[in-house]
């Protein structure tokens, strides 16, 4: 494709965006999960665009679990995650997981030591 579509989407349509994940391989097909910010009308533009380009658009939603047998609670999630889906409650220091808050990034799946966290895509088309 060769187009810098992602630049695009602020150039010619006004949104703003937020990189969740990005796995790009050279010469390859890719995923990249933004979270876009914008009117309405900017934003149904902008994904019209994408499609146009060529690009697979979809809405994520995820299954996201944690593992209770498995969390020994050590917190280092908490400071990978970007949306406050995993955080401390103080003052009793729980990590308290909140799937509704989650935008499925899966950095958290990558620093958890005993792999507690699993993130199950669950994508549906967009317009
Ligand atoms: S996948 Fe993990 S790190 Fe990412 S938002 Fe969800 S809970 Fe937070
Ligand atoms: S990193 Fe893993 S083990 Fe540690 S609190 Fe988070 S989910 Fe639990």
């Amino acid at each position: 494709m060769g187009q810098p579509v992602v630049c695009d989407l602020v150039r010619r349509f006004d949104l703003t965006f937020n990189i969740l994940s990005a796995i790009i391989y050279p010469h390859q097909e890719g995923r990249l999960i933004l979270e876009l910010y914008g009117s309405r009308k900017d934003f149904n533009r902008g994904v019209r665009y994408l499609k146009e380009m060529g690009v697979r658009v979809e809405k994520v939603g995820q299954e996201i679990h944690r593992n209770e047998n498995i969390c020994y609670q050590c917190g280092t999630c908490t400071s990978v995650c970007p949306t406050s889906a995993l955080w401390v409650k103080r003052p009793d220091m729980e990590i308290v997981f909140e799937p509704e808050k989650c935008s499925a990034c899966e950095l958290c799946i990558a620093v958890c030591p005993p792999r507690a966290m699993s993130v199950k895509f669950n994508s549906t088309k967009m317009l």
